[in-house]
């Protein structure tokens, strides 16, 4: 009953058992194996590139390219529910991997929509030959990025990040933080400012940068606490030029790029939702196995009230996010609010249902070589990816009432 197959269309069912099937052969048997090497301190050692090598295979890495230029084409009516579905099961083996996988398909999705056709014609292709090309979106600044998500549309609220336009190039200079892909990805999408004073959303460009461009270095891997096959990193631009053609959304880059933050509310839920369900499981299986005061864990009161709420909360974080993919899909107007309960809801729902996970575990719920104490690291790091949990909730508020909720941000 964990899984609810109801109003699943065949492509999506389809979709979910490839990707099983790559989790439960690759993935899972690796992270298990092989649990030291997400503490590896040399990040590009982390994870063999077979993992990528099938992902490439089974045509899951792609997701998002267009057809014509070899991706697979979802069903565009079911597309933002098809990618919550396989995200969930990518990170039922991994949250770090699933992490690594749908920033393809987010940033895919957004130079579909924003990248010239000359762009794409060079840009696409290079991402389909190489199975280890990966993509990143920069927004995150080592200042205040909530103000970003709120939007708290003030001058001095304004990436630090500038590009400036000189004859025929842009030139940027800044640094980002907290980038998912950050430390290896081979393309980058930078948000900067380009009209100081204007406000974030009236002068805020985006800009396309291949790693090469001179200018352009990672300045670290940052070690995360979960989510760390990840590789999340921080980028410095010096004196970084990119030609005219490379400002994709001239500032107002941040309305624009709400082709990708909505679906990707909704896959940062079903991400969440994946460790959840893991935890769950290994829940379920060890309570049938393990015996306690001569009985099985599961014949004892306290197990089954634990069991009971993860149960229900993994099935109420599921029908959330299934609302909230339809309303997204369909363009509903009340796809924004649904899509910031979901992050909410998932971030908190699923940290419970793995405290329980540990706690039923006993003292094998804490050792790094049983991997439970790891979907408790992992579920932690949904409480700030993508926004923080308060700063979702105060846009809650503002989507239920638009006229009379707070900016809460500076002076109301
Ligand atoms: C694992 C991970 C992956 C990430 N990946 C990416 C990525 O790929 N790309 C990217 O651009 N970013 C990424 N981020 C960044 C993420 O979006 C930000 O960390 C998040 O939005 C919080 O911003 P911040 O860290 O600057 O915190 P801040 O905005 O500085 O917030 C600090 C605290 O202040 C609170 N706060 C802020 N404003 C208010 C207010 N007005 N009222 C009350 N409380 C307030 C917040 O709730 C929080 O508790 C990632 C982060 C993590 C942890």
């Amino acid at each position: 009953m964990i899984y609810n197959e109801r109003g699943l269309s065949e492509e999506t069912l389809m979709m979910r058992d490839v990707t099983r099937k790559f989790v439960n052969e690759h993935i899972i048997p690796f992270t298990r194996q092989n649990w030291q090497a997400e503490w590896s301190m040399k990040p590009e050692g982390r994870l063999p590139r077979k993992i990528l090598d099938v992902a490439h295979e089974i045509g899951i890495r792609t997701l998002g390219v267009p057809e014509e230029y070899g991706g697979i084409a979802l069903d565009p009516k079911s597309e933002t529910l098809t990618f919550a579905v396989i995200s969930e099961e990518i990170s039922r083996g991994d949250c770090g991997i699933a992490e690594k996988m749908v920033q393809q398909w987010k940033v895919s999705v957004l130079l579909r929509n924003i990248l010239p056709e000359h762009l794409k014609k060079i840009w696409f292709p290079k991402i389909m030959a190489d199975s280890q090309f990966l993509l990143a979106h920069c927004l995150t600044e080592p200042r205040g990025a909530s103000d970003r998500w709120l939007p708290y549309d003030v001058p001095e609220a304004m990436m630090h990040t500038k590009a400036v336009k000189k004859g025929d190039k842009w030139v940027i200079n800044g640094r980002k933080q907290f980038i998912s892909n950050g430390y290896d990805a081979s393309l980058y999408v930078v948000y900067a400012t380009t009209k100081p004073g204007a406000g974030m959303t009236k002068g805020t460009s985006c800009f396309l940068v291949p790693r090469e461009t001179k200018g352009f270095s990672v300045a670290r891997c940052n070690e995360t606490l979960g989510g760390r096959f990840m590789n999340n990193g921080e980028m410095v631009f010096e004196d970084m030029e990119v030609p005219l053609d490379h400002c994709l959304v001239e500032d107002i880059a941040l309305t624009k790029a709400g082709v990708y933050f909505r679906p990707g509310k909704i896959i940062q839920g079903s991400k969440n939702l994946g460790v959840g369900v893991r935890a769950y499981e290994e829940t379920v299986k060890y309570v049938h196995d393990y015996v306690q005061g001569g009985k099985k864990l599961i014949k004892h009161q306290a197990t089954a009230i634990r069991l009971a709420e993860m149960a229900t909360k993994i099935c109420t974080v599921r029908a959330l996010l299934l609302e909230a993919s339809r309303a997204v899909d369909a363009k509903a107007e009340d796809a924004e609010v649904l899509c910031n309960m979901v992050k909410m809801y998932a971030s908190e729902a699923v940290l419970e249902v793995c405290k329980h996970a540990v706690e039923l575990h006993g003292g094998n719920g804490m050792m790094l070589d049983f991997g439970i104490e790891k979907l408790y690291r992992d579920a932690s790091m949904y409480l700030h990816m993508d926004g923080t949990v308060d700063v979702t909730k105060f846009k809650i508020v503002k989507n239920l009432f638009p006229e009379t909720a707070g900016k809460y941000a500076g002076n109301d």
